[in-house]
């Protein structure tokens, strides 16, 4: 880093305090992990220089001979990672991967039907300040509110509802959802209504593609993903479909101009449909990211991630807490707080406080608004990349119940702190850039 050091002292001061940030504190953001030496290399490196509009071999810029190389290398990856036939590696983020499929299966004020928002759905799942509720309308399904099926999705009242309102297209996947997908029963309800099934799996793709979670590909007409969350590459998304494409989609795909299948159109949905150039280092970067999820090593990872979710759960339950579900089959706790008396907004703050990074979160049927809300929410990916086990999170339960029992006491938070940078300074991240 000694070339930015010289340039840009300002710039590089950001980033020695930001990696002492993320060396010392517990990243417990679900969403965030931490990528490799070599992905980030992949990243920081002259590809991005190159501008290569268009898809390997079928270039609209001279000099895309190693850009070809790399981006087909990321897609023969991603292929034999997720077991599918077609896949494009150029989204530049989840949000721009669903942005194509609903440009490719919707038009303007066509219906879908998703989870909804308050119960773990994602913003690009028809929230009103997004495009896909400003252009499209959204109808929603839930989790239960009581009873055993508490926090899970009851799937005859997705069919109820599939059936009342005869969606174009119905969406699976979410942001805070702690249970797995039944996608042959999303399926069947999506033939019945003759509605398009799209996943996705932006949180759970690296334990889809570690075979730790049922796998959407045989069921779903398309699936999209970002690279970053449990998949542990650089920030980016992707769109997949599954093996035998065309049949997969159960029909045809229309004829527009050059384009003859469902892969072609939605290529063509990516780019020059909603993007321009590629970002051919964050390409390459993902071929890196897709050659580590190759490795049995990945398979233990995500094997871990969920173990020590569960515990955390479980921790969380026996200390009095109300986890949503009753506890996860993924990477993903959901607390709500209200029988503690605290709000999501003042859990984070404190627990910010004491260098634990989580994100307040609606639960469901929350009575707060989006900003305070009554839960939070934590994840395993970053800090089980970092080699922390089941009793490093039985202690991180102990911090937290900690602090959260006592918000306001800054004596209590303090020592908390010190306990964390205690822990992390066994598990080594970055040794770059420290301050
Ligand atoms: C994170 C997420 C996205 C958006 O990804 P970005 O890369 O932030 O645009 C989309 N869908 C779901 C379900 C997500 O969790």
């Amino acid at each position: 880093m000694s070339h930015l050091q010289q340039a840009d002292p300002q710039i590089f001061d950001v980033l020695q305090k930001e990696v002492d940030r993320q060396n010392e504190g517990l990243e417990l953001i679900a969403s965030e992990n931490f990528v490799s030496r070599a992905v980030m290399q992949a990243m920081g490196s002259p590809l991005t220089n190159k501008y290569a509009e268009g898809l390997p071999g079928k270039r609209y810029y001279g000099g895309c001979q190693y850009a070809d190389i790399a981006e087909n290398i990321a897609r023969d990856r991603a292929k034999e990672l997720f077991g599918c036939d077609w896949v494009n590696v150029q989204p530049h983020s989840g949000a721009s991967a669903n942005a194509a499929v609903y440009l490719t299966l919707m038009k303007p004020g066509d219906t879908f039907l998703g989870l909804n928002l308050a119960h773990g759905g994602h913003l690009t799942h028809g929230s009103p300040v997004n495009f896909s509720g400003m252009l499209y309308k959204s109808e929603y399904y839930g989790v239960e509110k009581d009873g055993p099926m508490a926090g899970r999705i009851d799937m005859d009242k997705v069919r109820d509802k599939a059936l009342e309102i005869r969606p174009k297209m119905i969406s699976i996947g979410a942001s805070a959802y702690t249970r797995d997908f039944d996608y042959a029963t999303f399926r069947s309800i999506a033939d019945e209504v003759g509605a398009f099934l799209w996943m996705d799996m932006a949180h759970t793709a690296g334990l889809i593609a570690a075979g730790l979670l049922n796998d959407p590909m045989p069921h779903c007409h398309i699936v999209s993903t970002t690279t970053h969350k449990t998949l542990r590459g650089p920030r980016s998304g992707m769109l997949l479909i599954g093996k035998d494409g065309e049949n997969t989609m159960g029909r045809v795909a229309p004829k527009s101009g050059r384009v003859k299948n469902w892969g072609e159109l939605f290529d063509s949905s990516v780019f020059p449909g909603m993007q321009g150039g590629p970002l051919m280092h964050v390409i390459a970067s993902k071929a890196v990211a897709f050659a580590e999820a190759l490795d049995d090593s990945f398979t233990t990872y995500g094997q871990d991630v969920i173990a020590n979710a569960s515990i955390m759960a479980d921790e969380f339950i026996d200390r009095g807490y109300n986890v949503v579900s009753g506890g996860t089959d993924n990477h993903v706790v959901l607390i709500d707080l209200r029988n503690k008396g605290i709000t999501g907004k003042t859990a984070e703050a404190a627990l910010e406080a004491a260098d634990i990074t989580v994100n307040k979160n609606m639960v469901p049927y929350d009575t707060e608004s989006p900003f305070v809300t009554s839960g939070i929410r934590v994840g395993t990916p970053a800090m089980t990349t970092r080699g922390m086990k089941g009793n490093e999170f039985k202690e991180i339960v102990a911090l937290i119940d900690r602090v959260l029992s006592d918000p306001h006491n800054e004596g209590n938070i303090t020592s908390v702190k010190g306990a964390i940078h205690e822990m992390t300074t066994h598990f080594p991240l970055y040794d770059f850039v420290t301050a």
